[in-house]
């Protein structure tokens, strides 16, 4: 019985196929003015994706299946996760599901345009309604459970408020008040050092390189740009990434370049056995963007991976002669309260999360009206990164989420950070991981993520996961000490 299973899903990855890609070329190249017609054939898509989804007849097979006490751990887990999609899809009609649909891809477009031209009121009714949709559909699914914990385990299965409340707490309680000792202490680390226009060809050659260490190869992975860096797979050797170029900042696309690899390294090394099926499709977002984090922060910024890549970047920027490789290494470490969190530095990254957290448990518990969330954002960014927001394109009109109906990812972000931390030490016990980054051997580090965490994807639970690579369980102890030990010691804090 397992084999109709199986082959429903393959029809399933083929509707997906389609999708993503569409979705990839909808956020890259497509123009705007064809944004209708083509909105309007992707809600059909999807319609007819979700009518084989929603099949009655698979549904009654995934009841009887889970019934079955000799299926394999593997079946056994991949019936659980269908049937919780299955349980999910079904609490809503499917007018329903296209109505919702078509909410989030108009108010796509329509933050779009706010974001250029700081107009919060121009999307503010799309949120609203976006959060009164998705408070309707939480109750539909599971009226047992309050709607953010629901969209809370959606992103990272098996988490809640209140262990993320656990988690924040401890962000507040150690992290926050270092953020204000380093933020006295700006002239210890002089970032004019990096001023300078990077000549766009050269940027672009320069990431292509980086991608080329990394070991994110040309024959299965393909770059592009858009508005909000990303990576989507459209199969474990097609993996796209996107990012963005400003003339005036090399760290920019560089460094989301390397996130958006770690996060693209992770789909391709899945194993081949569970490419197309449900474990390549629903790793969790903490145990995704741990892998993203590892690349961008605890290697892309460590001084072995600059010893060989440094002279590199000099070659492309003349001006950097005159930047010694520690001077470059403290620059791309420096931390400074920001506004903009893909822009945020490691230390002050999770109080940016802490603010959307807050936000969004407030908004489902009823305790934040809906109304004007565009000052609450402000008025929190004061309390815990001290600044002044100038604009809504600076504050609430920054990510792409919300406008796509995600509430509960971004906590995820600041807990794959976190894990990251207790991987990387694992990682480091193993491995030489100085010197493979500065020997240019970046691929002994993948093949230890994939044996560790990337090849069975969600086959098993990030609680799996985590105690595979690091033999225990998720302790937030390791990511508050690293913050501590490299910002204590970079800022010359006692
Ligand atoms: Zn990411």
């Amino acid at each position: 019985m397992i084999n109709i299973i199986n082959e429903w899903e393959f029809k399933l990855s083929a509707y997906l196929y389609a999708l993503t890609v569409i979705g990839f070329d909808n956020h890259t190249i497509a123009s705007k003015d064809g944004a209708d017609y083509r909105n309007e054939r992707i809600s059909f898509l999807s319609g007819e994706y979700y009518n084989v989804l929603t099949d009655e007849n698979i549904y009654k097979t995934l009841v009887e299946l889970n019934k079955d006490n000799s299926l394999n751990k593997k079946d056994k887990r991949k019936v659980k996760l269908y049937l919780k999609i299955f349980k999910d899809a079904k609490a809503l009609t499917k007018e329903e599901y296209v109505e919702y649909d078509k909410l989030t891809l108009k108010a796509n477009d329509v933050w779009e345009n706010a974001r250029e031209t700081s107009d919060y009121k121009a999307f503010e009714p799309y949120l609203i309604k976006l959060f009164e949709f998705s408070k309707y559909i939480a109750k539909k699914r599971n009226s047992n459970v309050s709607a953010y914990d629901l969209f809370l385990d959606d992103y990272e299965e098996g988490m809640n408020i209140d262990k993320y409340d656990e988690f924040f707490n401890l962000i507040k309680e150690r992290i926050s008040p270092l953020v204000k000792e380093v933020n006295n202490k700006q002239d210890l680390v002089n970032t004019n050092v990096l001023n300078g226009i990077y000549n766009l060809d050269k940027q672009i050659k320069f990431n292509k390189h980086i991608m080329k260490y990394l070991g994110f190869e040309d024959s299965w992975s393909y770059s592009s740009v858009s508005v909000h860096p990303f990576t989507t797979s459209i199969s474990k050797n097609d993996i796209r990434i996107t990012t963005r170029y400003k003339e005036d900042d090399i760290l920019y696309s560089l460094f989301s370049t390397i996130h958006e690899v770690g996060h693209g390294m992770f789909e391709h090394q899945l194993s081949d056995e569970i490419e197309g099926t449900i474990f390549s499709r629903v790793v969790t977002s903490g145990i995704h963007e741990s892998q993203s984090r590892l690349f961008e922060n605890y290697l892309g910024r460590n001084i072995s991976f600059w010893k060989y890549n440094y002279p590199i970047l000099q070659k492309e920027f003349d001006f950097l002669k005159n930047v010694t490789l520690d001077d470059f290494v403290r620059s791309i470490n420096a931390s400074k309260p920001s506004f903009i969190r893909t822009e945020a530095d490691e230390l002050t990254y999770p109080l940016h999360i802490l603010v959307r957290y807050e936000i969004e448990k407030g908004v489902f518990d009823g305790s934040i009206p809906l109304d004007n969330l565009n000052e609450v954002w402000n008025s929190k960014m004061k309390e815990y990164l001290g600044v002044d927001v100038p604009n809504d394109s600076y504050g609430i009109l920054q990510d792409v989420h919300w406008s796509g109906g995600s509430f509960g990812y971004f906590p995820a972000y600041a807990l794959g950070s976190a894990y990251a931390a207790q991987i990387f030490n694992a990682m480091e016990k193993e491995l030489d991981v100085d010197n493979l980054l500065e020997t240019n051997n970046f691929n002994e580090i993948n093949k230890w993520l994939k044996d560790k965490v990337h090849n069975d994807g969600a086959l098993l639970t990030p609680k799996e996961i985590l105690i595979k690579a690091t033999n225990e369980e998720f302790n937030p102890m390791y990511y508050i000490e690293y913050l501590e030990d490299k910002y204590k010691k970079l800022y010359e804090i006692k």
